[in-house]
């Protein structure tokens, strides 16, 4: 179902579960303000969310509501997973669907790191 990006945050949605241990993830990076793993469906070769650990539902609610040290550390930890993954000399993409049109399905702010080979047009026509 598509998110409402300007809606309250919903702890039980299924990212906060991940934060809270409940579920597993395949995780590939972890700071004390953002987590990643590898993204269940992936849709390049390399297909890692990043997330962070605070309760946002959007890059709406993040650019607004979070503080300069959240947003410094969660821009430095999606550059940190890019680099230990190896993706920067060969490039890569990063995507981030904000609610309805932009096909948001999970409401806790996370991007989306694509890599591993060419990613194609921007958007598909
Ligand atoms: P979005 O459409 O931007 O909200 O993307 C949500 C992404 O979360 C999709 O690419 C899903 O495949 C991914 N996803 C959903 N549940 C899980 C999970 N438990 N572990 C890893 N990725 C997940």
């Amino acid at each position: 179902m598509a998110v409402d990006p300007t809606a309250p945050y919903d702890p039980e949605n299924i990212f906060a579960k991940i934060l809270r241990g409940e579920i597993p993830c395949n995780k590939v990076y972890e700071d004390g303000h953002a987590l990643a793993f590898h993204d269940i469906n992936p849709q390049a070769d390399v297909h890692i969310l990043v997330i962070p650990k605070g309760a946002y539902v959007s890059w709406d609610d993040f650019s607004e509501h979070a503080s300069d040290q959240e947003i410094a550390g969660f821009v430095r930890a999606v550059g940190n997973v890019a680099r230990e993954n190896g993706l920067v000399v060969r490039g890569y993409r990063l995507l981030g669907n904000v609610g309805r049109n932009g096909g948001q399905e999970v409401p806790h702010l996370h991007v989306h790191l694509f890599g591993g080979g060419p990613l194609g047009p921007m958007l598909a026509r």
